[in-house]
Formats: C-alpha cells, sequence, structure tokens
C-alpha cells in the first residue's frame, strides 16, 4: 500500500513535469523507471521474506525432532498432560524418541500427591489411602491412581478376605501413603529394609512402590504388566493388613500373593489375587 501511494504520488509529479520539455521527459522516464523498479521489487521482497520464515521454521522442525538437548529445555509434561494427549498425538517439543521408555533413574527425591478422591465401593471399616508419585516419573498420575483403586477394590482382592473397605483420598491424615518412586527414593524410603533398587516395600505406613518395577514388570508375567501391577500392590497392602511372606508350595499352582513373586516363582504361575491364593 505504502509503494503504491508513494508510486501514485510520483506519477502526479511526473506528468506536471512533461509539459516542460525533453529535461522533463528525461525525469518522467526515470521516475517511471523507479516506479516500476518499486512495485516489481516489492512482490519479491515479500516472497523473500517469507521464504526466510520458511527457512526459519525449516530450521526449527529439525531442531525439534533431534533427541539431544541442542535446542532450550522446554518444561518436560506433567504427568496429566502426558496422557491426555489423543491417541495420535501431534508432533511436539517434548516428544520423545519412539520407543522411549517413562524415566525411572534420576531420581528427583520429591512427592506429589495425586489429587482426587475414589470412593469405596465397601461399607466395612474404611481404610483411607493416598497416592504419591516421585516428580520426574513419566507417568500420568491419575492413570497410577486410577489402576490402584481397581486393584485395591476389585472383588478377587482383600476386601473379599478382611472386613476393609479402601477409598482414595489427597488428604494428609490418609491411613496409608502409596507411593510410586525411583529406585533410587525407593530404597530410602524403604530403609531399613534393603531393596536393592529392584523391589518394593511396605514400612510403617508407607506402601513403597518402585517404579523399574511398575513400568517393567519381571519376566515371569510375560508381558502382562496390569497383572503384575495388581500383584505389587496387592502384595505390599497385604503386609499393611498384617501378612507375612509365604512360598511356592505346589509348583504349576497359582503363586500366593503374599510369595515374593519378583524375586522368581519358584515353579508357581503368576497370580495377582488374594482370593485365587493368598498365603
Ligand atoms: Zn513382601
Amino acid at each position: 500500500m505504502t509503494s503504491r501511494w508513494r508510486g501514485q504520488q510520483l506519477g502526479v509529479r511526473g506528468r506536471h513535469s512533461r509539459r516542460k520539455g525533453y529535461r522533463g521527459q528525461w525525469v518522467v522516464v526515470t521516475l517511471l523507471a523507479v516506479l516500476a523498479t518499486v512495485v516489481v521489487a516489492h512482490p519479491d521482497v515479500a516472497h523473500r521474506d517469507s521464504l526466510a520464515a520458511q527457512v526459519v521454521a525449516g530450521v526449527n522442525d529439525v531442531a525439534d525432532e533431534e533427541p539431544v538437548a541442542s535446542v532450550t529445555p522446554t518444561p518436560v509434561a506433567t504427568p496429566t498432560q502426558k496422557f491426555t494427549t489423543p491417541l495420535r498425538p501431534a508432533p511436539t517439543l517434548t516428544r520423545k524418541p519412539k520407543g522411549a521408555k517413562p524415566n525411572v533413574l534420576v531420581s528427583s527425591g520429591k512427592l506429589a500427591v495425586v489429587p482426587g478422591f475414589s470412593k469405596a465401593n465397601g461399607v466395612r471399616d474404611k481404610l483411607t489411602y493416598r497416592v504419591e508419585i516421585e516428580q520426574g516419573i513419566t507417568v500420568n498420575g491419575a492413570a497410577v491412581a486410577a489402576a490402584i483403586h481397581k486393584t485395591l477394590t476389585d472383588p478377587r482382592g482383600w476386601q473379599a478376605l478382611h472386613p476393609v473397605s479402601f477409598e482414595r483420598t489427597d488428604k494428609p491424615d490418609a491411613d496409608l501413603r502409596i507411593i510410586l518412586a525411583t529406585p533410587t527414593l525407593t530404597d530410602k524410603l524403604c530403609l531399613p529394609l534393603d531393596t536393592g533398587g529392584e523391589v518394593s516395600c511396605r514400612v510403617e505406613d508407607r506402601v513403597v512402590l518402585n517404579a523399574k518395577r511398575w513400568i517393567y514388570a519381571i519376566p515371569a508375567y510375560n508381558g502382562n504388566v496390569e497383572l503384575y501391577r495388581s500383584y505389587l500392590v496387592n502384595h505390599e497392602v497385604g503386609h499393611a493388613l498384617g501378612h507375612g511372606h509365604s512360598t511356592c508350595t505346589t509348583p504349576k499352582t497359582p503363586a500366593p500373593v503374599m510369595m515374593q513373586q519378583t524375586k522368581g516363582l519358584a515353579g508357581c504361575l503368576p497370580n495377582a489375587w488374594p482370593t485365587v491364593k493368598a498365603t
């Protein structure tokens, strides 16, 4: 717009000058040439600008795909953000390389309570629990809490054997804390028990689930991670209910939930449910 406006002004001045002879005509020719240059040049400049914009965008696109921290680090997506993305998430700066597993190696040492409440489905003695997750573990807190509650209130679970109804809360006065932690923090929270960076524990009001096991399970479960997670929860909560360890007494039958299945099944079959075999 600006250049066209300037061109019109120049044109008017040119026509006025033509009446004053050859010198005026040269001025007109020169001015027209300038006008043409401006009009022709303008779209070119604009085009160059858009090309430059594309190149810059292209550079950024390449950088986005670099898994190495060559880009200014962006805030790590919160677990909630990660799990509420669509099934086919659009590429973002926080996108992980294909096949990447959640982090369990870097321990922040800080726990965050998963907010929310899951009502008890029983009428007997209510036992409240709170889910806490170590910050930095890239799991969805709500999904972890939902899986824990599903296990605890399952008809095959402890509620069928004990006069207890599990209810999830996020209040500080919960009876039990169920904590998902990196191996490093698990070892600390489980002291004086020795979890060796591999297993989980229950100490006082703490049920500490080792995130390494929660995410990777154990080979004996043959990829059935969900079942192994139920075992993990039922085994450690079983301790909180007063149960000690048991062993596999009859190979090829379901392992007792209170067997230390993570250390090996000794010929028994994977089992997560106390009503199938508790001890
Ligand atoms: Zn145990």
